[in-house]
């Protein structure tokens, strides 16, 4: 008997042996459009997007530097006033114009299929529509699978039309850039200006003027570097990897962590402006939102993440675009996984790609 109380105990803790079958969303509701842009915020929790600023977090000194002055920017009485001043777009818009997953308080749930629960296995699964054993490290080690955004590139009507910009610079690793000759660019890394002066812009900042140069580079600057190759070259699927929201949440800064978040808002805010201001960007473009993995969720752990944190398998997406239904807050008790959107993905502009689809008879999708 203790032996049994023992490995059950030891069950518990491990994650489910049978974790919930893979929900399926209703193709009519979430139809593909004719251009796609992924935003990946590394490492947020669905807490913050769906409640707002942890109010213990954000009155611990341990965490947060200015408890009032943070307090009068991301704090309030309720959920609702909290998530909203965090992330005005998202709330203001989004939850208006589409569909919201992850809120585990209406019994939305998604989550990674991977075992670790940190980037790299993270990626991985998102972009391939699976899980590898053998990807356990966040190594710069170039990944053998294919992933939707070469498959799309492959395709004649995405051919050299897909892009890639990431702060984090592991991202060429992770989409086998050595193999598919992706544009990625990751980093630190210049492009090539072609005349470009915000790209010449850039460079000197990259080169010259920030004298701290991490793996992760400052967000703001791959945002105006994705915004600026949209604008020159028109690609039709598009990745923004943004990263510096886990770099703060590893460092204990909770202040900065929201404030990157907040920031990561207003980018999505200005580039949805751009997109339904520009011709054949406008009314043609989905958007699709995520995160690599979650963090954990007790209040001395919400800075890591992994196989031992609980809550760091727990992930959200957010979708809008002229063929998402707005819906808003999902309530409909599905249980997603990371490993169906690299199907969603393809889905989202009428192709079809990977062994776990998210949309229901998505062979039937047709190009609006
Ligand atoms: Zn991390």
């Amino acid at each position: 008997m203790k032996l049994f109380l023992c490995c059950l105990v030891f069950m518990m803790t491990l994650p489910s042996a049978h974790p919930p079958p893979p929900g399926k969303l209703d193709a009519s509701l979430i139809r593909p459009s004719g251009r796609l842009v992924i935003i990946t915020l590394d490492g947020v929790r669905w807490q913050e997007l769906y409640k707002g600023a942890d109010p213990e977090l954000l009155n611990d000194t341990e965490y947060t530097s200015d408890t009032s002055s943070m307090n009068l920017m991301y704090g309030g009485q309720t959920e609702e006033i909290r998530r909203q001043r965090l992330m005005p777009f998202l709330w203001n818009v989004i939850s208006r114009k589409g569909q919201l997953y992850g809120n585990r308080s209406l019994r939305s749930h998604m989550n990674v299929s991977n075992i670790y629960s940190f980037s790299y296995p993270g990626y991985h699964e998102m972009f391939t529509g699976n899980t590898d054993l053998a990807i356990s490290s966040n190594k710069k080690k170039h990944n053998p699978h294919t992933n939707v955004l070469e498959y799309l590139n492959g395709q004649e009507l995405f051919s050299g039309k897909v892009a890639a910009f990431t702060s984090w610079d592991v991202f060429p690793y992770i989409l086998g850039q050595k193999r598919n000759n992706l544009v990625i660019n990751s980093g630190y890394e210049n492009m090539e200006d072609k005349g470009s002066a915000t790209f010449a812009a850039v460079n000197e900042v990259q080169t010259n003027i920030l004298t701290e140069h991490v793996g992760t580079r400052k967000d703001q600057l791959t945002f105006i570097t994705a915004k600026e190759y949209m604008a020159k070259e028109q690609p039709s699927v598009v990745l923004l990897g943004l990263g510096e929201t886990d770099e703060f949440a590893h460092s204990g800064k909770y202040d900065l962590y929201l404030e990157s978040l907040s920031k990561a808002d207003q980018m999505i805010a200005e580039l949805w402006n751009w997109i339904q201001s520009t011709p054949g960007y406008r009314n043609n473009t989905s958007l699709l939102i995520t995160t690599d993995h979650g963090r954990g969720s007790k209040h001395d752990q919400w800075t890591s993440h992994g196989f031992f944190i609980k809550g760091s398998s727990q992930t959200w997406m957010a979708l809008m675009g002229p063929g998402i239904e707005p819906l808003g807050e999902m309530k409909n008790g599905k249980q997603l996984y990371q490993q169906q959107l690299a199907s969603l993905m393809a889905g989202l502009v009428g192709e079809k790609f990977g062994d776990h689809d998210m949309l229901t008879d998505s062979s039937r999708v047709t190009r609006r």
